[in-house]
Protein backbone atom coordinates (compact mmCIF):
# COMPACT_ATOMS: atom_id res chain seq x y z
CA UNK A 1 0.00 0.00 0.00
CA UNK A 2 2.68 2.22 -0.41
CA UNK A 3 2.55 5.40 -2.20
CA UNK A 4 4.76 5.43 -5.31
CA UNK A 5 7.61 7.60 -3.99
CA UNK A 6 10.04 7.59 -7.04
CA UNK A 7 8.08 10.66 -9.17
CA UNK A 8 6.77 14.08 -7.65
CA UNK A 9 2.76 13.70 -7.94
CA UNK A 10 0.61 15.94 -7.35
CA UNK A 11 -2.01 14.93 -4.29
CA UNK A 12 -5.40 14.42 -4.55
CA UNK A 13 -8.34 15.38 -2.71
CA UNK A 14 -10.48 12.52 -1.57
CA UNK A 15 -14.17 13.76 -1.89
CA UNK A 16 -17.66 11.82 -1.67
CA UNK A 17 -15.14 8.05 -1.79
CA UNK A 18 -13.36 9.15 -5.19
CA UNK A 19 -9.77 10.73 -5.29
CA UNK A 20 -10.02 13.38 -7.31
CA UNK A 21 -7.23 15.85 -8.80
CA UNK A 22 -7.60 19.49 -7.16
CA UNK A 23 -8.62 22.15 -9.99
CA UNK A 24 -6.28 24.82 -8.15
CA UNK A 25 -2.99 26.38 -9.75
CA UNK A 26 -1.45 26.94 -6.96
CA UNK A 27 0.51 24.40 -4.90
CA UNK A 28 3.03 24.35 -2.14
CA UNK A 29 6.17 21.81 -2.98
CA UNK A 30 6.48 18.64 0.12
CA UNK A 31 10.33 18.29 0.50
CA UNK A 32 12.69 15.27 1.33
CA UNK A 33 13.98 17.47 4.89
CA UNK A 34 17.02 14.89 4.46
CA UNK A 35 18.11 15.68 0.77
CA UNK A 36 15.67 18.80 0.36
CA UNK A 37 14.40 17.35 -2.72
CA UNK A 38 10.98 18.09 -3.85
CA UNK A 39 9.03 14.68 -3.53
CA UNK A 40 4.90 16.10 -4.47
CA UNK A 41 3.32 18.68 -4.67
CA UNK A 42 0.20 19.85 -2.38
CA UNK A 43 -2.56 21.64 -4.11
CA UNK A 44 -4.04 24.88 -2.27
CA UNK A 45 -7.71 24.19 -2.48
CA UNK A 46 -10.26 27.27 -2.77
CA UNK A 47 -13.73 27.46 -1.43
CA UNK A 48 -15.42 25.77 -4.12
CA UNK A 49 -13.70 22.18 -3.62
CA UNK A 50 -14.04 22.26 -0.06
CA UNK A 51 -17.59 23.02 -0.12
CA UNK A 52 -17.93 20.13 -2.22
CA UNK A 53 -16.53 17.65 0.25
CA UNK A 54 -18.45 19.62 3.15
CA UNK A 55 -21.68 18.46 0.95
CA UNK A 56 -20.03 14.85 0.18
CA UNK A 57 -19.49 14.52 4.28
CA UNK A 58 -23.66 15.66 4.76
CA UNK A 59 -25.12 13.50 2.26
CA UNK A 60 -23.35 10.48 3.86
CA UNK A 61 -23.78 11.47 7.12
CA UNK A 62 -27.40 10.48 7.14
CA UNK A 63 -26.57 6.88 6.78
CA UNK A 64 -23.62 6.43 8.75
CA UNK A 65 -24.88 8.21 11.46
CA UNK A 66 -27.72 5.44 11.60
CA UNK A 67 -25.29 2.77 11.16
CA UNK A 68 -25.22 0.39 14.36
CA UNK A 69 -22.54 1.72 16.96
CA UNK A 70 -20.83 -1.90 16.70
CA UNK A 71 -20.82 -1.80 12.81
CA UNK A 72 -18.68 1.24 13.60
CA UNK A 73 -16.72 -0.83 15.73
CA UNK A 74 -16.00 -3.08 13.60
CA UNK A 75 -14.56 -0.59 10.88
CA UNK A 76 -12.09 0.15 13.46
CA UNK A 77 -10.93 -2.83 13.86
CA UNK A 78 -10.14 -3.76 10.28
CA UNK A 79 -8.64 -0.28 9.80
CA UNK A 80 -6.49 -1.18 13.23
CA UNK A 81 -5.49 -4.73 11.73
CA UNK A 82 -4.77 -2.73 8.27
CA UNK A 83 -2.88 -0.01 9.89
CA UNK A 84 -0.52 -2.64 11.93
CA UNK A 85 0.21 -4.56 8.35
CA UNK A 86 1.00 -1.41 6.81
CA UNK A 87 3.03 -0.18 10.31
CA UNK A 88 6.57 0.17 8.75
CA UNK A 89 5.80 1.52 5.39
CA UNK A 90 3.62 4.57 7.41
CA UNK A 91 6.40 5.09 8.95
CA UNK A 92 8.81 5.26 6.49
CA UNK A 93 6.85 7.85 4.60
CA UNK A 94 6.65 9.52 7.81
CA UNK A 95 10.23 9.57 8.18
CA UNK A 96 10.85 10.79 4.06
CA UNK A 97 7.88 13.92 3.94
CA UNK A 98 8.98 14.70 7.79
CA UNK A 99 12.56 13.75 8.69
CA UNK A 100 12.10 11.55 11.77
CA UNK A 101 14.45 9.18 12.47
CA UNK A 102 12.82 5.52 11.73
CA UNK A 103 12.72 5.04 15.66
CA UNK A 104 10.69 8.17 15.74
CA UNK A 105 8.43 7.61 12.99
CA UNK A 106 7.44 4.37 14.19
CA UNK A 107 6.73 5.90 17.76
CA UNK A 108 4.49 7.86 16.66
CA UNK A 109 2.35 5.32 13.99
CA UNK A 110 2.14 3.77 17.14
CA UNK A 111 0.17 6.48 19.16
CA UNK A 112 -1.89 6.94 16.67
CA UNK A 113 -2.96 3.17 16.48
CA UNK A 114 -3.47 3.26 19.99
CA UNK A 115 -6.54 6.13 19.28
CA UNK A 116 -8.06 3.42 16.78
CA UNK A 117 -7.43 1.05 19.19
CA UNK A 118 -9.77 2.94 22.01
CA UNK A 119 -12.14 3.85 19.13
CA UNK A 120 -13.24 0.10 18.80
CA UNK A 121 -14.40 0.38 22.18
CA UNK A 122 -16.93 3.30 21.18
CA UNK A 123 -20.02 1.17 22.33
CA UNK A 124 -18.77 1.34 25.88
CA UNK A 125 -17.73 4.58 25.10
CA UNK A 126 -21.00 5.76 24.05
CA UNK A 127 -23.26 4.95 26.97
CA UNK A 128 -25.36 6.81 28.41
CA UNK A 129 -27.02 7.25 31.59
CA UNK A 130 -30.06 6.59 33.17
CA UNK A 131 -32.48 6.35 36.29
CA UNK A 132 -35.10 5.03 37.32
CA UNK A 133 -37.84 6.90 39.39
CA UNK A 134 -36.70 10.02 39.58
CA UNK A 135 -39.81 11.05 40.14
CA UNK A 136 -43.08 9.12 41.00
CA UNK A 137 -43.57 7.04 37.57
CA UNK A 138 -41.10 9.23 36.08
CA UNK A 139 -37.31 7.70 34.34
CA UNK A 140 -34.43 9.74 33.21
CA UNK A 141 -31.83 8.32 30.83
CA UNK A 142 -28.63 9.93 28.05
CA UNK A 143 -27.78 9.34 25.15
CA UNK A 144 -25.38 10.31 23.45
CA UNK A 145 -25.94 11.61 19.73
CA UNK A 146 -23.34 12.24 16.80
CA UNK A 147 -22.82 15.91 15.58
CA UNK A 148 -22.28 16.05 11.97
CA UNK A 149 -19.84 16.78 9.32
CA UNK A 150 -17.02 17.24 11.60
CA UNK A 151 -13.23 18.98 9.99
CA UNK A 152 -9.69 18.25 11.79
CA UNK A 153 -6.77 20.46 10.43
CA UNK A 154 -3.02 19.02 11.25
CA UNK A 155 0.56 20.62 11.75
CA UNK A 156 3.24 19.24 10.16
CA UNK A 157 4.72 17.79 12.47
CA UNK A 158 3.37 14.32 13.32
CA UNK A 159 2.29 14.02 9.57
CA UNK A 160 0.49 10.04 11.20
CA UNK A 161 -0.38 10.49 14.45
CA UNK A 162 -2.21 13.42 15.07
CA UNK A 163 -4.67 13.31 12.11
CA UNK A 164 -5.15 9.91 14.11
CA UNK A 165 -5.97 12.13 17.25
CA UNK A 166 -9.32 13.26 15.68
CA UNK A 167 -10.98 11.14 12.93
CA UNK A 168 -10.84 7.68 14.50
CA UNK A 169 -13.13 9.23 17.45
CA UNK A 170 -15.07 11.53 15.32
CA UNK A 171 -15.95 8.51 13.09
CA UNK A 172 -17.03 5.85 15.34
CA UNK A 173 -19.05 8.40 17.51
CA UNK A 174 -20.95 8.34 13.71
CA UNK A 175 -19.87 11.84 12.36
CA UNK A 176 -18.31 12.55 9.07
CA UNK A 177 -15.09 13.58 8.74
CA UNK A 178 -12.97 16.32 6.47
CA UNK A 179 -9.07 15.97 7.13
CA UNK A 180 -7.06 19.28 6.32
CA UNK A 181 -3.49 17.93 6.63
CA UNK A 182 -0.32 20.25 6.66
CA UNK A 183 0.70 21.22 3.31
CA UNK A 184 3.85 20.11 4.25
CA UNK A 185 3.36 16.61 4.51
CA UNK A 186 -0.12 15.47 3.35
CA UNK A 187 1.56 11.76 1.88
CA UNK A 188 1.02 10.00 5.53
CA UNK A 189 -2.26 10.98 5.37
CA UNK A 190 -3.18 9.90 1.79
CA UNK A 191 -1.69 6.47 2.53
CA UNK A 192 -3.53 5.97 5.33
CA UNK A 193 -6.66 7.00 3.49
CA UNK A 194 -6.14 4.19 1.53
CA UNK A 195 -6.39 1.87 4.21
CA UNK A 196 -9.56 3.49 5.63
CA UNK A 197 -11.26 2.80 2.48
CA UNK A 198 -9.90 -0.66 1.87
CA UNK A 199 -11.52 -1.43 5.53
CA UNK A 200 -14.82 -0.64 4.22
CA UNK A 201 -15.09 3.37 5.17
CA UNK A 202 -18.37 4.31 3.30
CA UNK A 203 -17.90 6.50 0.47
CA UNK A 204 -17.99 10.47 1.86
CA UNK A 205 -17.81 9.37 5.43
CA UNK A 206 -14.27 10.53 5.28
CA UNK A 207 -12.79 12.98 2.70
CA UNK A 208 -9.50 15.00 2.88
CA UNK A 209 -9.08 18.46 1.43
CA UNK A 210 -5.88 20.49 0.96
CA UNK A 211 -4.35 23.47 1.40
CA UNK A 212 -3.97 26.66 3.68
CA UNK A 213 -5.58 29.91 5.14
CA UNK A 214 -8.29 29.89 2.01
CA UNK A 215 -9.41 26.40 2.64
CA UNK A 216 -9.45 26.22 6.59
CA UNK A 217 -11.57 29.73 6.28
CA UNK A 218 -14.02 27.44 3.95
CA UNK A 219 -14.35 24.99 6.67
CA UNK A 220 -14.80 27.27 9.79
CA UNK A 221 -17.29 29.34 7.84
CA UNK A 222 -19.21 26.38 6.12
CA UNK A 223 -22.65 25.80 7.96
CA UNK A 224 -22.55 22.41 8.17
CA UNK A 225 -19.55 21.75 9.21
CA UNK A 226 -20.70 21.27 12.99
CA UNK A 227 -17.22 21.01 14.88
CA UNK A 228 -13.26 21.74 14.47
CA UNK A 229 -10.57 19.83 15.81
CA UNK A 230 -7.10 21.88 15.02
CA UNK A 231 -3.52 20.93 16.31
CA UNK A 232 -0.91 23.45 15.31
CA UNK A 233 0.74 27.04 16.53
CA UNK A 234 -0.80 29.19 19.08
CA UNK A 235 -1.76 32.26 16.94
CA UNK A 236 -3.43 29.94 14.58
CA UNK A 237 -4.69 27.42 17.13
CA UNK A 238 -6.24 31.27 18.70
CA UNK A 239 -7.83 32.64 15.37
CA UNK A 240 -9.31 28.91 14.43
CA UNK A 241 -11.13 28.98 17.89
CA UNK A 242 -12.26 32.62 17.59
CA UNK A 243 -13.90 32.35 13.98
CA UNK A 244 -14.67 28.72 14.58
CA UNK A 245 -16.72 29.73 17.56
CA UNK A 246 -18.32 33.02 16.26
CA UNK A 247 -19.67 30.94 13.50
CA UNK A 248 -21.35 28.24 16.05
CA UNK A 249 -18.96 25.64 16.12
CA UNK A 250 -17.51 23.44 18.58
CA UNK A 251 -13.66 24.09 18.30
CA UNK A 252 -10.81 21.99 20.04
CA UNK A 253 -7.58 24.34 19.57
CA UNK A 254 -3.88 23.09 20.17
CA UNK A 255 -1.67 25.47 20.18
CA UNK A 256 2.13 25.68 20.57
CA UNK A 257 4.49 25.08 23.86
CA UNK A 258 7.58 25.73 26.02
CA UNK A 259 7.77 22.83 28.21
CA UNK A 260 10.01 23.25 31.18
CA UNK A 261 12.03 20.20 32.61
CA UNK A 262 13.00 20.85 36.61
CA UNK A 263 15.92 19.08 37.66
CA UNK A 264 16.47 18.90 41.64
CA UNK A 265 20.03 18.29 42.77
CA UNK A 266 18.75 14.63 44.44
CA UNK A 267 17.34 13.46 40.72
CA UNK A 268 18.62 10.36 39.31
CA UNK A 269 21.46 12.42 37.13
CA UNK A 270 22.35 9.94 34.87
CA UNK A 271 18.50 9.06 34.05
CA UNK A 272 17.79 12.60 34.13
CA UNK A 273 19.84 13.10 31.35
CA UNK A 274 19.24 10.75 29.23
CA UNK A 275 15.33 11.42 29.74
CA UNK A 276 16.12 15.35 29.10
CA UNK A 277 18.40 14.78 26.13
CA UNK A 278 15.10 12.94 24.07
CA UNK A 279 13.27 15.12 25.39
CA UNK A 280 14.56 18.42 24.14
CA UNK A 281 16.34 16.76 20.60
CA UNK A 282 13.61 13.51 19.64
CA UNK A 283 12.19 14.36 16.49
CA UNK A 284 14.87 17.42 16.04
CA UNK A 285 12.88 19.40 18.61
CA UNK A 286 9.78 19.65 16.65
CA UNK A 287 7.43 18.28 19.35
CA UNK A 288 4.77 20.50 20.86
CA UNK A 289 5.75 18.35 24.26
CA UNK A 290 9.62 18.85 23.60
CA UNK A 291 11.30 19.40 26.94
CA UNK A 292 12.90 22.79 25.52
CA UNK A 293 13.90 24.55 28.78
CA UNK A 294 15.74 22.89 30.95
CA UNK A 295 15.02 24.57 35.09
CA UNK A 296 18.22 23.09 37.52
CA UNK A 297 17.84 23.82 41.00
CA UNK A 298 20.40 24.40 43.43
CA UNK A 299 23.99 22.50 42.74
CA UNK A 300 22.03 20.26 39.96
CA UNK A 301 23.25 22.04 37.29
CA UNK A 302 26.87 21.95 38.14
CA UNK A 303 26.41 17.59 38.31
CA UNK A 304 24.38 17.83 35.21
CA UNK A 305 25.52 19.78 32.92
CA UNK A 306 28.98 18.65 31.54
CA UNK A 307 27.73 15.57 31.48
CA UNK A 308 24.92 16.46 29.15
CA UNK A 309 27.18 18.87 27.12
CA UNK A 310 29.45 15.65 26.25
CA UNK A 311 26.77 13.30 25.45
CA UNK A 312 24.99 15.56 23.11
CA UNK A 313 28.13 16.27 21.37
CA UNK A 314 28.25 12.64 20.66
CA UNK A 315 24.80 13.03 19.01
CA UNK A 316 25.12 11.48 15.62
CA UNK A 317 22.89 14.00 13.15
CA UNK A 318 22.03 12.26 9.41
CA UNK A 319 19.43 11.58 7.10
CA UNK A 320 16.28 9.75 7.50
CA UNK A 321 15.22 8.75 4.25
CA UNK A 322 17.51 5.88 3.70
CA UNK A 323 18.04 2.94 6.24
CA UNK A 324 20.60 4.36 9.30
CA UNK A 325 20.95 5.08 12.84
CA UNK A 326 20.77 8.32 12.95
CA UNK A 327 20.32 9.84 16.91
CA UNK A 328 18.76 13.19 14.79
CA UNK A 329 17.34 13.70 11.51
CA UNK A 330 16.91 17.77 9.85
CA UNK A 331 13.87 19.88 10.37
CA UNK A 332 11.18 20.29 7.97
CA UNK A 333 11.93 23.08 5.30
CA UNK A 334 14.83 25.26 4.89
CA UNK A 335 13.28 28.24 6.29
CA UNK A 336 12.62 26.79 9.66
CA UNK A 337 15.94 25.31 9.63
CA UNK A 338 17.13 29.45 8.94
CA UNK A 339 14.48 30.53 11.54
CA UNK A 340 15.86 28.10 14.29
CA UNK A 341 19.36 29.29 13.63
CA UNK A 342 18.57 33.18 13.79
CA UNK A 343 16.67 32.45 16.97
CA UNK A 344 20.06 30.69 18.24
CA UNK A 345 22.22 33.69 16.70
CA UNK A 346 20.03 35.89 18.88
CA UNK A 347 20.31 33.78 22.02
CA UNK A 348 24.33 34.15 21.82
CA UNK A 349 23.77 37.80 21.38
CA UNK A 350 21.64 38.25 24.48
CA UNK A 351 24.48 36.63 26.08
CA UNK A 352 23.54 32.93 27.04
CA UNK A 353 26.60 30.20 27.13
CA UNK A 354 26.52 28.91 23.72
CA UNK A 355 27.09 25.27 25.72
CA UNK A 356 26.61 23.33 22.12
CA UNK A 357 26.38 24.96 18.78
CA UNK A 358 24.67 22.94 16.20
CA UNK A 359 24.37 25.72 13.71
CA UNK A 360 27.20 24.30 11.59
CA UNK A 361 26.77 20.32 11.34
CA UNK A 362 27.20 18.70 8.23
CA UNK A 363 25.78 15.80 6.87
CA UNK A 364 28.45 14.40 4.56
CA UNK A 365 25.81 12.19 2.15
CA UNK A 366 23.16 15.16 2.45
CA UNK A 367 24.43 18.45 1.66
CA UNK A 368 21.54 19.78 0.93
CA UNK A 369 19.01 18.46 3.94
CA UNK A 370 17.78 20.65 6.43
CA UNK A 371 19.78 19.80 9.78
CA UNK A 372 20.47 22.13 12.44
CA UNK A 373 22.68 19.88 15.29
CA UNK A 374 21.46 19.53 18.87
CA UNK A 375 22.41 23.25 20.71
CA UNK A 376 22.65 23.95 24.04
CA UNK A 377 22.42 27.36 25.89
CA UNK A 378 23.28 27.52 29.42
CA UNK A 379 23.02 30.55 31.98
CA UNK A 380 20.00 32.01 30.05
CA UNK A 381 17.81 34.24 31.96
CA UNK A 382 13.94 34.37 31.82
CA UNK A 383 13.52 37.34 29.79
CA UNK A 384 15.88 36.34 26.83
CA UNK A 385 14.01 35.38 23.44
CA UNK A 386 15.40 31.63 23.69
CA UNK A 387 13.41 31.15 26.69
CA UNK A 388 10.28 33.20 26.01
CA UNK A 389 9.58 31.60 22.25
CA UNK A 390 8.65 28.12 20.87
CA UNK A 391 11.93 27.68 18.97
CA UNK A 392 10.36 24.30 17.63
CA UNK A 393 13.89 22.98 16.58
CA UNK A 394 17.00 20.83 18.87
CA UNK A 395 17.59 23.69 20.99
CA UNK A 396 17.67 23.60 24.90
CA UNK A 397 18.01 26.66 26.94
CA UNK A 398 18.57 26.37 30.62
CA UNK A 399 17.77 28.51 33.07
CA UNK A 400 19.24 28.11 36.59
CA UNK A 401 17.81 28.72 39.76
CA UNK A 402 18.23 28.63 43.89
CA UNK A 403 14.68 27.19 44.45
CA UNK A 404 11.66 25.15 43.31
CA UNK A 405 9.77 27.97 43.96
CA UNK A 406 11.41 29.81 41.86
CA UNK A 407 10.92 27.03 39.53
CA UNK A 408 7.33 27.04 39.96
CA UNK A 409 7.18 31.16 39.37
CA UNK A 410 8.98 30.34 35.96
CA UNK A 411 6.20 28.64 35.09
CA UNK A 412 3.60 30.81 36.04
CA UNK A 413 5.53 33.47 33.86
CA UNK A 414 4.83 31.05 30.70
CA UNK A 415 2.07 32.36 28.49
CA UNK A 416 2.01 28.48 27.19
CA UNK A 417 1.55 25.35 29.44
CA UNK A 418 1.53 22.01 27.52
CA UNK A 419 3.88 19.99 29.31
CA UNK A 420 6.09 19.99 32.63
CA UNK A 421 8.30 17.75 34.40
CA UNK A 422 10.24 17.03 37.56
CA UNK A 423 12.83 14.62 38.08
CA UNK A 424 13.35 14.23 41.78
CA UNK A 425 14.13 11.49 44.22
CA UNK A 426 11.78 13.24 46.50
CA UNK A 427 8.19 12.95 47.48
CA UNK A 428 7.99 16.61 48.68
CA UNK A 429 9.51 18.26 45.60
CA UNK A 430 7.45 16.32 43.40
CA UNK A 431 3.96 16.63 45.35
CA UNK A 432 4.66 20.61 45.30
CA UNK A 433 5.34 20.82 41.96
CA UNK A 434 2.69 18.84 40.51
CA UNK A 435 0.08 20.46 42.42
CA UNK A 436 1.34 24.22 41.10
CA UNK A 437 3.53 24.10 38.60
CA UNK A 438 0.95 26.19 35.21
CA UNK A 439 0.74 23.22 32.43
CA UNK A 440 -1.74 20.90 32.03
CA UNK A 441 0.71 17.63 31.41
CA UNK A 442 3.01 16.84 34.16
CA UNK A 443 5.86 13.97 34.29
CA UNK A 444 7.79 13.13 37.22
CA UNK A 445 10.55 11.74 36.28
CA UNK A 446 9.12 11.14 32.76
CA UNK A 447 10.49 12.99 29.90
CA UNK A 448 7.79 13.63 27.88
CA UNK A 449 4.14 13.32 29.67
CA UNK A 450 2.21 12.83 26.18
CA UNK A 451 -1.00 11.94 27.03
CA UNK A 452 -1.53 7.98 25.59
CA UNK A 453 -4.84 7.64 23.50
CA UNK A 454 -7.24 7.13 26.86
CA UNK A 455 -6.22 10.01 28.46
CA UNK A 456 -7.08 13.38 26.92
CA UNK A 457 -4.58 15.61 25.78
CA UNK A 458 -4.84 18.58 28.27
CA UNK A 459 -2.58 21.56 27.58
CA UNK A 460 -3.38 24.99 29.25
CA UNK A 461 -3.12 28.44 28.85
CA UNK A 462 -1.85 29.34 25.29
CA UNK A 463 -1.39 25.77 24.68
CA UNK A 464 -5.08 25.28 24.08
CA UNK A 465 -8.23 27.09 23.48
CA UNK A 466 -11.81 25.50 24.27
CA UNK A 467 -13.25 23.26 26.78
CA UNK A 468 -12.97 19.52 25.61
CA UNK A 469 -9.50 18.01 24.84
CA UNK A 470 -8.41 15.97 21.90
CA UNK A 471 -8.38 12.26 22.34
CA UNK A 472 -10.02 10.22 25.93
CA UNK A 473 -13.43 10.30 26.81
CA UNK A 474 -13.08 14.19 26.95
CA UNK A 475 -12.72 13.23 22.66
CA UNK A 476 -16.01 11.15 22.41
CA UNK A 477 -17.77 14.23 24.62
CA UNK A 478 -16.43 16.28 22.18
CA UNK A 479 -17.70 14.55 18.91
CA UNK A 480 -20.83 14.06 20.56
CA UNK A 481 -24.02 15.75 21.93
CA UNK A 482 -26.15 14.41 24.66
CA UNK A 483 -29.95 13.89 24.79
CA UNK A 484 -31.60 14.08 27.77
CA UNK A 485 -35.04 11.46 28.00
CA UNK A 486 -37.34 11.78 30.58
CA UNK A 487 -40.31 9.21 30.39
CA UNK A 488 -43.44 9.06 32.49
CA UNK A 489 -45.93 6.32 32.42
CA UNK A 490 -49.50 6.98 33.78
CA UNK A 491 -50.38 4.63 36.65
CA UNK A 492 -53.22 2.46 35.70
CA UNK A 493 -55.18 -0.59 35.31
CA UNK A 494 -51.39 -2.73 34.83
CA UNK A 495 -49.57 -0.88 38.19
CA UNK A 496 -53.18 -1.50 40.09
CA UNK A 497 -52.80 -5.30 38.82
CA UNK A 498 -49.02 -5.46 39.91
CA UNK A 499 -49.86 -4.70 43.44
CA UNK A 500 -53.05 -6.15 43.82
CA UNK A 501 -52.28 -8.87 46.66
CA UNK A 502 -55.39 -11.00 44.88
CA UNK A 503 -54.20 -10.43 41.39
CA UNK A 504 -50.65 -11.91 42.55
CA UNK A 505 -52.27 -15.08 44.47
CA UNK A 506 -54.14 -15.94 41.79
CA UNK A 507 -51.65 -15.90 39.24
P1 LIG B 1 0.74 25.94 11.85
O1 LIG B 1 -0.11 26.65 12.84
O2 LIG B 1 1.60 26.74 10.96
O3 LIG B 1 -0.19 25.06 10.87
C1 LIG B 1 -1.15 24.16 11.38
C2 LIG B 1 -2.29 24.03 10.38
O4 LIG B 1 -2.92 25.30 10.22
C3 LIG B 1 -1.84 23.58 9.00
O5 LIG B 1 -2.76 22.63 8.51
C4 LIG B 1 -1.86 24.85 8.18
O6 LIG B 1 -2.15 24.63 6.83
C5 LIG B 1 -2.97 25.66 8.83
N1 LIG B 1 -2.74 27.11 8.73
C6 LIG B 1 -1.55 27.75 8.65
N2 LIG B 1 -1.74 29.09 8.58
C7 LIG B 1 -3.08 29.28 8.64
C8 LIG B 1 -3.89 30.46 8.63
N3 LIG B 1 -3.36 31.68 8.56
N4 LIG B 1 -5.21 30.30 8.71
C9 LIG B 1 -5.76 29.07 8.80
N5 LIG B 1 -5.04 27.94 8.82
C10 LIG B 1 -3.72 28.03 8.74
O7 LIG B 1 1.58 24.85 12.66
P2 LIG B 1 2.75 23.93 12.14
O8 LIG B 1 3.95 24.77 11.90
O9 LIG B 1 2.26 23.04 11.05
O10 LIG B 1 2.97 22.98 13.42
C11 LIG B 1 3.82 23.31 14.48
C12 LIG B 1 3.06 23.90 15.64
O11 LIG B 1 2.06 22.98 16.08
C13 LIG B 1 3.95 24.15 16.86
O12 LIG B 1 3.62 25.39 17.42
C14 LIG B 1 3.56 23.02 17.81
O13 LIG B 1 3.79 23.29 19.18
C15 LIG B 1 2.13 22.87 17.50
N6 LIG B 1 1.62 21.56 17.94
C16 LIG B 1 0.82 21.51 19.04
C17 LIG B 1 0.37 20.30 19.52
C18 LIG B 1 -0.51 20.25 20.74
O14 LIG B 1 -1.10 19.21 20.99
N7 LIG B 1 -0.61 21.32 21.51
C19 LIG B 1 0.71 19.11 18.86
C20 LIG B 1 1.52 19.19 17.72
C21 LIG B 1 1.98 20.43 17.27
Amino acid sequence: MALTQSKVTDCKLLIGGKWVASESKEFVNVTNPSLGEVIARTPMCGRAEVNQAVEAAHHAFAEWSETPVVERARLMFRFKNLLDANYEDIARTVSREHGKTFAEAKASVQRGIEVVEFACGIPSLMMGESLENIARNVDCETQRHPLGVCAGITPFNFPAMVPLWMYPLALTCGNTFILKPSEKVPLASIQIAELLIEAGVPKGVFNIVHGGKEAVDALLEHPLVKAVSFVGSTPIAKYIYEKGTANGKRVQSAGGAKNHIIIMPDADMNQTRQALQASAFGCAGERCMAGSLAIPVGEAGDILMPQLAESTKAMKVGRTDIDGTPDMGPVITADHMNRVKSLIDKGAKEGAELLVDGRDVKVSDAPNGYFVGPTIFDHAKPQMSIVQEEIFGPVLSVVRVKTIEDAIQLGKDCPYGNGAVIFTNSGRAAREFKRHFNAGMIGINVGVPASMAWFPFTGWNASFFGDLHIQGREGVLFYTQQKMIMTRWFSGPAKDKFHDPVWKTKS
